[in-house]
């Protein structure tokens, strides 16, 4: 049994002293694998002390003193990074080639773009007799969720130590050795004491960092409901607030795309983590016309996925992260079934010694119309929707059927079409003819998706305060 029962503040770790402990639970068995300790409101009072002093100290620092703490931080969470990816596999059922190719390359990225963002702020501007200077926003509350812990945690820690803020965590309690790993690398960076600090808990936690008077930016990623409770509670005291919220993307094909390179990409995009990714193209806008075509090749696509245990390398899909999840996911299967969605494939068999885990065999519908609950709610579960269209504006009608708009994806043998398709997308970003996405660019959605940037200079920026000296 894991037991992660202390708190980070002042550069050291910190017994919590919670009463009810949480549990962790291996989903690839549904076993009770660890604990966590939530943090008491003395204690969350104690991390925000800390980053207070941090916040004070911190500001004072050079980009050059930034710069170096990002690097020594890199250096600091490329040493864990197996640990990292055992964890993973073994708290939130992430196989480990995800976890190696993505979930841990990504946080190490999310560290070198913050670095490289720094000399891209204009930190100062001289406007007529006005200095315009750009000022650390002061101690940030940061919320984060299970599906990419440590990315998340990177994609707001990296960026406030860059800007010259402090910052409190509060990880997600699903998958909690993504914190306990980074925070370890934290206190071996050589941080200064304050800058970065954490506190364990649920819910109640994360609302009593957010309501705390001192913390003066909350950042939250998470799903859109928990969203607006937190965009709520961060009024009452004005504080301004990034939200990264969830998704209901779209990959759309134009008549002339390749469709065996699409169709891999988007079984991939669509399935990989159990599709418990914000940016999932969890539906598919395809030309009527090759709709039977579509439908036998994603089938076959499907087949490439087989569930297995995450800790070993030929699992290409573990299990969804928990109970709940599986619980949602195969309600929301069993309702698209009900409301008329053909189920054109479904692969993959539990295996035997899992059958008391959180398995979900990955599905492809089609005959999904915009009105159905499958096309409008986020599944966050390996459920792909195909959305058949006859004219190009029809696709564009499709694709932005949705409140949500955190990301998207456009396929044609034509860039130049494509690109033309992307800029009608009501969306945050679009990957064209399968791209790799760019962590310097800016990251965050449009409507539900939430707002506020992520990555590189824009999340930098996310977490600065203007200020105009006249005359200066
Ligand atoms: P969640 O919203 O349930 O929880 C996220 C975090 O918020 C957790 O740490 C949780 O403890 C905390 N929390 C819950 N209620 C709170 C409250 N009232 N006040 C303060 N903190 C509270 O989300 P989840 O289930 O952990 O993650 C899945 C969701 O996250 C999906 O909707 C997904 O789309 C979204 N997501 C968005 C992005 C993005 O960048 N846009 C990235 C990853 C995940």
């Amino acid at each position: 049994m894991r037991r992660y029962d202390s708190f980070y503040a002042n550069g050291a770790f910190v017994r919590s002293e919670g009463t009810s402990a949480m549990p962790v639970v291996d989903p690839s068995t549904g076993r009770t694998i660890g604990e966590v300790v939530p943090c008491t409101q003395e204690n969350v009072d104690q991390a925000v002390r800390s980053a207070c002093a941090g916040s004070e100290a911190w500001s004072q620092s050079t980009l050059e003193e930034r710069s170096e703490a990002l690097t020594r931080l890199h250096a600091e969470l490329l040493k864990r990074t197996d640990e990292a990816v055992s964890l993973l596999a073994r708290e939130m059922g992430c196989p480990v080639w995800l976890g190696q190719l993505m979930q841990v390359p990504m946080a190490l990225k999310g560290l070198q773009f913050a670095r490289d963002g720094i000399p891209q702020v204009t930190w100062i501007e001289q406007i007529g007799n006005g200095r315009v200077e750009r000022v650390p926003a002061g101690v940030v509350a940061a919320i984060t969720p299970w599906n990419f812990p440590l990315h998340q945690i990177v994609a707001k820690v990296a960026p406030a130590i860059a800007a010259g803020c402090s910052i409190v965590l509060k990880p997600s309690e699903v998958s909690p050795g993504a914190a306990q790993v980074f925070m370890e690398a934290v206190q071996c960076s050589g941080l200064p004491p304050g800058v970065v600090n954490m506190v364990w808990g649920g819910p109640d936690v994360g609302d009593r960092l957010v309501r705390h008077p001192d913390v003066r930016h909350v950042s939250f990623t998470g799903s859109t409901a928990v969203g607006r409770q937190i965009m709520a509670a961060a009024a009452e005291d004005l504080k301004p607030v990034t939200l990264e919220l969830g998704g209901k993307s779209a990959a759309v094909l134009l008549g002339d795309a390749d469709l065996e390179t699409a169709l891999t990409a988007v079984v991939r995009l669509s399935m990989a983590n159990s599709g418990q990714a914000c940016v999932s193209q969890s539906r598919l806008i395809a030309p009527r016309g090759l709709l039977e075509q579509i439908e036998g090749r994603l089938g076959a696509a499907l087949e490439s996925w087989p569930l297995g245990d995450p800790l070993d390398a030929s699992t290409r899909l573990g299990p969804v992260a928990s109970r709940s999840q599986h619980e949602r996911v195969l309600a929301m299967v069993a309702r698209a079934r009900e409301q008329g969605a053909r189920l054109v494939a479904e692969a993959g068999k539990v295996p035997e010694k899992f059958s008391q885990g959180y398995y979900v065999p990955p599905v492809v519908f089609s005959g999904v119309r915009p009105d159905m609950e499958i096309a409008r709610e986020e599944v966050f579960g390996p459920v792909l929707s195909v959305m058949a269209y006859d004219s190009e504006d029809e696709a564009v009608a499709l694709t932005n059927a949705t409140r949500y708009g955190l990301s998207g994806a456009v396929w044609s043998a034509d860039p130049a079409r494509a690109a033309a398709f992307a800029r009608r997308m009501k969306t945050g970003q679009v990957v064209i003819n399968g791209a790799a996405q760019n962590l310097a660019t800016p990251f965050g959605g449009w409507g539900w998706s939430g707002f506020g940037r992520e990555n590189g200079r824009f999340g930098i920026e996310d977490l600065l305060q203007y200020r105009s000296l006249h005359g200066a």
